[in-house]
């Protein structure tokens, strides 16, 4: 019976993201001769011309992937060669926390492998294509080789304290274990920004001048008290722009991208870095903090009734009951069912943009930086500025340029 059903949930969800993604394109093709009015406001023909090339194309990269990725699950879940794996990894040491960790750590490296070569191609072809890419085959294999060392580093002692409280904890383990996995991601929202970003970019506080001024005057205005803002090298390996807040309390951050930097004009990133004060004024950090805690709480309870049940490792071919197994198809199968919330989580997290984005203008006096800001990163990320609104309520958590534009004119 299990067995069926996760078969179903594959064929569901994959049916669903090719049914979006083809709504999404006949959208976009539909406006593609004619803008929508507030859409060729924001960008010029050309532009609009080459945003709507550059969606289709990933678009059409997307639809391969998609139908590539549900196989490899499928294969991995009904082909047996993870009980296989497990059989030979949990000999060395049965049962074991270690040997567990190793099994989910080997696997989990394994199935992202065949996703490599789609990795490349959408960097060094398609974003290369449109004049994103700026990274180097060199930089993309460090990059990689970084991350698997990180993964090992980092994964292993988590998956091994997780599964040796199992066995020490008894049948509430999985509130410990919830509680280590939550405290691990408080220490690494500190950590991010100390210890790992600057592995993978240059961090620098943004030099003394008078956008310097401009930015910690604002931060001053608006409450924040920062001691600097940094900037971060993005341009390293995309031309793509950003802002982003790390972070808490003391150890709350402001990151700027440099291709940001170069964008925009300092009024509007005056405006931008509202924006992100907003968040941390409005209390949407520690909010957002709060539902995943609540969501993995939720998610650990499950995972310790499927893994106390027996026929569910039993069912994919595993001794019924084995721990490990139980984490690492909790891990891979997750997904689909959370896909159908997705709607639900992106629903929250636009409702906070707008909030931001209303802070933004307030601390700015006036609408204007903040959409002069909007429209230029559209126009310089090729933004889809026609998603089909299905397929944004299931992949954006912002709101598309002209919505945001919308609620930022209405007083
Ligand atoms: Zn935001």
């Amino acid at each position: 019976m299990v067995l069926p059903v996760i078969a179903a949930l594959i064929v569901l969800r994959l049916a669903a993201e090719l049914w979006l993604s083809a709504l999404n394109r006949r959208e976009v093709r539909r406006h593609a001769g004619a803008p929508p009015p507030a859409v060729a406001a924001i960008v010029d023909a050309p532009t609009y011309a080459k945003a709507v090339a550059y969606t289709l194309a990933k678009s059409a990269f997307a639809r391969i992937e998609m139908i590539f990725d549900a196989g490899v699950l499928a294969l991995a879940v009904f082909s047996g060669v993870l009980p296989w794996l497990f059989a030979g990894m949990d000999a060395w040491a049965p049962g074991s926390a270690w040997s567990g960790a190793l099994f989910i750590l080997f696997a989990s490296g394994l199935l992202s492998v065949p996703d490599l070569p789609f990795e490349w191609w959408a960097q060094f072809r398609l974003e290369e294509k449109f004049g994103f890419n700026k990274s180097t085959p060199r930089l993309w294999v460090t990059d990689k080789l970084k991350g698997l060392a990180l993964g090992v580093a980092i994964g292993f002692p988590l998956l091994w304290a997780l599964l040796a409280l199992v066995r020490a904890a008894g049948g509430a383990w999985w509130l410990w274990g919830w509680g280590l996995l939550f405290g691990f991601q408080l220490l690494m929202m500190v950590l991010y920004p100390k210890l790992i970003l600057p592995l993978f970019n240059k961090l620098t506080p943004l030099p003394e001048g008078e956008l310097r001024g401009r930015l910690m005057a604002l931060a001053d205005r608006t409450g924040f008290r920062a001691q600097t803002v940094q900037v971060i090298d993005g341009s390293k390996r995309s031309a793509h722009s950003n802002a982003f807040f790390t972070g808490f309390g003391r150890f709350r951050r402001i990151v700027l991208f440099d291709t940001l930097i170069a964008q925009l004009a300092p009024d509007e990133l005056e405006a931008v870095l509202a924006h992100e004060i907003g968040h941390y004024r409005l209390g949407h950090v520690p909010r957002m903090l709060a539902v995943s805690a609540a969501l993995q709480l939720g998610g650990f309870a499950a995972l310790a009734w499927l893994a106390r049940s027996g026929w569910f490792t039993a069912a994919f071919g595993f001794p019924a009951g084995a721990l490990a197994p139980a984490f690492l198809l909790f891990g891979l199968l997750g997904g689909l069912v959370t896909f159908w919330f997705s709607p639900v989580a992106n629903f929250f997290s636009r409702r906070h943009e707008y909030q931001a984005d209303a802070f933004a203008r307030n601390a700015m006096g006036a609408p204007g930086p903040m959409v002069g800001a909007l429209h230029k990163l559209a126009q310089k990320n090729l933004s889809n500025l026609t998603p089909h609104r299905l397929f944004s309520g299931f992949y954006y958590s912002h709101p598309t340029v002209t919505e945001r534009e919308q609620a930022l004119l209405k007083t």
